[in-house]
């Protein structure tokens, strides 16, 4: 059985504990939703006032040029790369996860068709994340070609839903509910193997658990920078195309930065070549600024240590939960088993919406996501060992006094 002397020496021992002061928390919080807005690095607030202050307000218009504003979405791409199994050249930070997947999904689309027309049918699941199904379905409504969504889901397996109408498998990584992950070698050997391409959803994954894109087989690839990157609210996305796909296609939202000469003002479209044809318009330069904040501190960490972090911090988690709250319907949903399970823990409560409320209102915040789930992410870069004991103290406390209970818990806010 631990005890908290056990987490403090863990914390010790620890040797990204460091890292946890680069970023800045309010006093007591203990923040477990990093993956869904990740914390803030300190150097942001000056990093902003500087976009601001000088580049912006005193060098005016010459920045694009001076300040590195042109090349912030291939410059920070390159950086991300380095985070996902990538290489330079490959990777552009721009516009959000969901038009990302219209892009990726597109240019798919059209090799498949290119190359094996009669495949009609998208592959996803029916749990993805709600985001990745409605953009297949409005790409679908758009193209008018018959293409159909067909979902794995308890009833439909990812080996039968590969058939040979299968063009493209579209997956999340990590699954934003249950933390489950995909083994990406596997899943995209399969896909080649059936003939499909496959795109995956990294949103949950990157910064969180060690990726490795090329060497795993992967077609195209998106993902936030916002959640485990620490980018800050709304910061513009990442997009990855293989190699082996890079300028066969391009994307149709052919706007003026994805041309190979946009100052040229030519009244033709000429692709790029390489990924800045990913590009579609002007980049919100002080959103981007504070994505390399981000990175920065991603990129000190050894992806290795903050994974064997994430996994120990989540197990001793599980057994905290499920020992000292065990008089409490609490049901684990998320995978036990390490090669499964991405970097956050959910457990099912029957009341987990006034639940979670009631943790945050103690300053432990985690989120809800329905049905009934509590969800709380383990980002080894600013927790500690003895965070994830208080979290857990807190939430035994909230259950055995029925804090949760009160009218003013269970009322919906906008955003859950
Ligand atoms: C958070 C998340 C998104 C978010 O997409 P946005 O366009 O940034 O709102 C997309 N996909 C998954 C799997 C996510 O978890």
């Amino acid at each position: 059985m631990k005890t908290r002397d056990d987490c403090l020496a863990l914390d010790a021992a620890d040797a990204l504990a460091g890292l946890k002061d680069r970023f800045e928390l309010p006093p007591g919080v203990i923040y477990l939703d990093g993956n869904s807005l990740g914390a803030k690095p300190r150097t942001a607030a000056a990093r902003a006032a500087e976009v601001i202050g000088r580049e912006w307000g005193n060098d005016l218009i010459r920045s694009w040029n001076t300040a590195g504003w042109f090349e912030a979405p291939s410059r920070l791409g390159d950086k991300l790369a380095r985070l996902i199994g990538a290489d330079e050249g490959e990777v552009v930070v721009t516009d959000t996860t969901s038009l990302n997947i219209f892009k990726v999904l597109a240019a798919a689309l059209r090799i498949q068709q290119r190359d094996q027309p009669s495949r009609k049918v998208i592959v996803s699941e029916r749990d993805n994340f709600p985001t990745d199904l409605y953009m297949i379905q409005g790409m679908i409504d758009f193209l008018e070609q018959g293409y159909e969504l067909r979902l794995i889901d308890a009833d439909l397996s990812l080996e039968d839903a590969l058939d040979a109408d299968a063009a493209v498998l579209l997956l999340s990584h990590v699954n934003y509910r249950s933390g489950a992950m995909h083994d990406m070698a596997r899943v995209s050997g399969l896909a080649h193997e059936r003939g499909a391409l496959v795109i995956w959803d990294l949103a949950h994954a990157a910064g969180a658990v060690p990726l490795a894109l090329t060497a795993d087989g992967a077609d195209f690839a998106v993902g936030c920078t916002y959640k485990y990157l620490n980018g800050g609210p709304g910061s513009p996305a990442f997009l990855w195309v293989a190699p082996r796909h890079m300028d066969h296609f391009w994307q149709p939202l052919s706007g003026w930065w994805g041309h190979s000469n946009p100052f040229e003002m030519s009244d033709r479209y000429d692709p790029a070549l390489g990924i800045r044809r990913f590009l579609c318009g002007t980049q919100p330069i002080i959103s981007l600024s504070l994505v390399e904040c981000g990175l920065d501190l991603a990129l000190e960490a050894d992806m290795q240590d903050v994974r064997a972090k994430s996994l120990a911090m989540a197990d001793l988690f599980i057994e905290l939960v499920e020992t000292r709250c065990a008089d409490h319907p609490l049901t684990l949903v998320t995978p036990r088993e390490h090669a499964g399970r991405g970097s956050h823990v959910s457990f099912l409560h029957p009341e987990g919406y006034a639940v979670m409320q009631a943790l945050i209102a103690r300053g432990v915040i985690g989120d809800y996501r329905e049905p009934e789930l509590l969800r709380f992410g383990l980002t080894p870069l600013y927790l500690s060992y003895a965070d994830v004991w208080d979290a857990v103290e807190i939430l035994r406390d909230v259950l055995d006094s029925r804090a949760w209970d009160k009218p003013e818990f269970r009322t919906r806010a906008a955003v859950t």
